[in-house]
């Protein structure tokens, strides 16, 4: 399993290539906009120019693109040209309602298909430090560990197809409180007239403190809105969260009001900056 075809080099997908060729992989890429994919050729990538030649030769297949629409029309062809008794691993944050789906159709075409949506941001993805949360058969996802070791270091086998996207929501959830939770203390600090970087040191440490505090806490001061993880994709994520919840008769009354205050920033055509432009939210109200 020395050859991987990789759909999606976008700013997730071109950082885990390049961990992939460090570790020896002999990697094809396939990108929508061919220049993304074409660019990872300095790093030794084998650039292709449709998904038919990405996939055909290889054993293993990973995508991380962007909606839930991308990944079908990704698998599509996937199953119509991938070899027999191949595995494919999608990376993307998509529904688990698809990711049974495929599944499925992977039965039938006798290849394994596992959702393994990740976890760490562009960070995580330069530092192959990303956590991988795994739905799929235990016995392909044993295949493939060696794999995602070279791009994660916290991976974890959740259970059955579906169970690694709603590992993945459950974690979504949870940002859309604390990223809010964030904005509306530093808002706060801004009106009580302090020093937002001296809050930030005094506060990220102790029991508030939180991956999102700490990284895009600091991009909100400084008003650096370059997308890390797209506002659109953040939507895309708490539209999904929030069906799975309405089809349990569940209510997230956090989720919803977060996902409302990033409907209105793309509502203004924020939707491609990163998800820590949520301090906007004020400025919107204000106009
Ligand atoms: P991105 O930069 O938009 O990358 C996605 C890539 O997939 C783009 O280059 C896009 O091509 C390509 N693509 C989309 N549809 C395609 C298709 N049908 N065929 C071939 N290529 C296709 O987004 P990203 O930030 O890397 O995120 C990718 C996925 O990971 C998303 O599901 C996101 O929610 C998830 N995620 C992101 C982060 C993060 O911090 N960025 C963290 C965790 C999870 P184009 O260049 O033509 O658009």
């Amino acid at each position: 399993m020395k050859k991987i075809g990789f759909i999606g080099t976008g700013v997730m997908g071109s950082s885990m290539v390049k961990n992939l060729l460090k570790n020896g992989f002999e990697v094809n890429v396939f990108n929508r906009t061919a220049s993304k994919a074409k660019a990872l050729e300095e790093y030794g990538a084998i650039f292709c120019e449709s998904i038919e030649t990405c996939v055909n030769d290889v054993d293993v297949i990973i995508s991380i693109v962007g909606m839930p629409k991308d990944v079908e029309q990704v698998y599509d062809l996937i199953f119509k040209y991938a070899k027999k008794g191949s595995i494919c691993i999608d990376m993307s944050t998509s529904s688990p309602s698809l990711a049974i789906k495929l599944y499925e159709e992977g039965l039938k075409k006798n290849m394994g298909i596992l959702d393994a949506p990740v976890s760490g941001g562009d960070i995580g993805a330069k530092n192959a430090t990303l956590s991988i949360m795994v739905g799929g058969l235990k016995e392909t996802y044993e295949k493939v560990l060696p794999i995602l070791e070279c791009m994660g270091t916290n991976i974890i086998y959740m259970g059955k197809p579906g169970s690694g996207q709603h590992t993945k929501m459950a974690n979504q959830i949870a940002i859309a409180g604390t990223i809010a939770a964030v904005n509306e203390s530093l808002k706060y600090a801004l009106e009580m007239d302090l020093d937002l970087n001296e809050v930030l040191n005094a506060i990220s440490n102790g029991a508030a403190g939180s991956w999102q505090m700490s990284n895009n806490g600091k991009k909100m001061i400084e008003k650096d809105d370059s997308p890390g993880f797209y506002i659109k994709h953040f939507i895309k994520d708490m539209d999904i969260a929030n069906n799975e919840a309405i089809n349990k008769n569940l209510d997230l009354s956090i989720l919803d009001i977060v996902l409302k205050q990033y409907k209105l920033l793309q509502e203004n055509g924020y939707e491609d900056l990163g998800t820590q432009a949520i301090y906007k939210y004020f400025e919107l109200k204000l106009m």
